[in-house]
């Protein structure tokens, strides 16, 4: 089977019907884009750009910044890049940017909320990537936004850059979204669907904060489920507003490459999966052996369970039914 799908694996990834799910690759370093794409990968879903000023000494500037993304656009050759802004506090610590002391920093100063306090950070961000890309497929994707008035402040910086730069706002090789990873931005999803270009489901975070499960306590990891009906409730709202808006909507937590969840995110509409790059191979072999019919079977059966376990089961023994 591994290696049926790796055969397979530069083939796009078509369900048994015909319908067309993209599979990307996440990336916390852009000299792994080259062979992200050697995999199969159709596109970076996610590039974690913390890591790679976790990797600098000190906050790198534009010039610096722009080597690095044009390394991974260079490789992808015509293929998308979805670029995360920076995504520091919580579980990303970045060392020459001292945080408060906080009682609860994973629901502290962290992600955009953190990016917005430094303006000139994020903008000069958005320059080296915009620069970078020189009318490749670029979509700048930003973290933790709790609803639109947060996309709003960026928009503003996104644009300033945009004047400054003589550069088009295209909302085709050029596009803003956001990651859908609190609860909130996905029960008011219709509110911002109308207003970013695409959504990406950041199902780590959005499961810690729907569950209120810390993501890497030790004794609970069991619990902290992507599977779990409340998640998938979201995910469906969020779904359902972007497609009714004519926006795209990937997954890029783990959730993604998970075997029993990759046919329920197709049942939801998922237009992209974003995964570690050695699994792309095997989802998008996943993705070819359901039909969307069955895809949407299995995602209505999955939401109609109260408990993440009863998810699995229901999913084990309809899958076992139906050979
Ligand atoms: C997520 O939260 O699901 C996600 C993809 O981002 P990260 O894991 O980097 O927080
Ligand atoms: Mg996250």
């Amino acid at each position: 089977l591994a290696r049926e799908a790796w055969e397979a694996r530069f083939e796009p990834a078509m369900t048994a019907d015909g319908t067309r799910i993209e599979v990307a690759a996440n990336l916390g370093n852009t000299a792994h884009a080259l062979d992200a794409v050697s995999r199969g990968a159709e596109g970076v879903g996610l590039l974690r750009t913390e890591f790679l000023f976790m990797a600098q000494a000190d906050m790198p500037d534009v010039a610096t910044q722009e080597a690095l993304y044009r390394e991974a656009m260079d490789a992808l050759d015509g293929r998308p890049l979805v670029a995360r802004s920076l995504d520091v506090g919580g579980d990303k610590p970045l060392s020459y940017w001292p945080l408060p002391q906080e009682d609860n920093p994973f629901l502290g100063l962290r992600g955009i909320r953190l990016a917005l306090t430094r303006p000139r950070v994020l903008r000069d961000q958005f320059t080296a990537l915009v620069k970078a890309a020189d009318g490749r497929p670029l979509r700048i994707m930003l973290p933790m936004v709790k609803d639109v008035a947060e996309f709003r402040a960026a928009r503003r910086l996104f644009d300033e850059v945009l004047a400054e730069l003589g550069v088009e706002y295209d909302h085709e090789a050029l596009q803003l979204g956001v990651m859908i990873e609190i609860p909130s931005s996905a029960l008011l999803a219709p509110s911002l669907a109308s207003e970013v270009d695409f959504f990406s489901v950041g199902t780590n975070d959005l499961t810690q904060y729907t569950l209120a499960i810390d993501r890497g306590h030790p004794q609970l990891s069991a619990q902290s489920d992507g599977l779990h009906p409340a998640v998938l409730r979201l995910i469906e709202m969020t779904v359902q507003a972007a497609h009714a808006h004519g926006k795209w909507v990937g997954v890029c937590g783990e959730l993604a490459s998970d075997r029993q969840a990759v046919p329920v995110l197709a049942g939801l509409g998922v237009d992209e999966l974003s995964v570690s790059a050695r699994q792309v191979p095997m989802v998008k072999m996943h993705l070819r052996g359901v039909s969307m019919d069955d895809a949407r079977r299995q995602a209505q059966l999955a939401l109609q369970q109260p408990t993440a376990e009863a998810v699995r089961d229901a999913l084990e023994t309809s899958a076992l039914e139906t050979g």
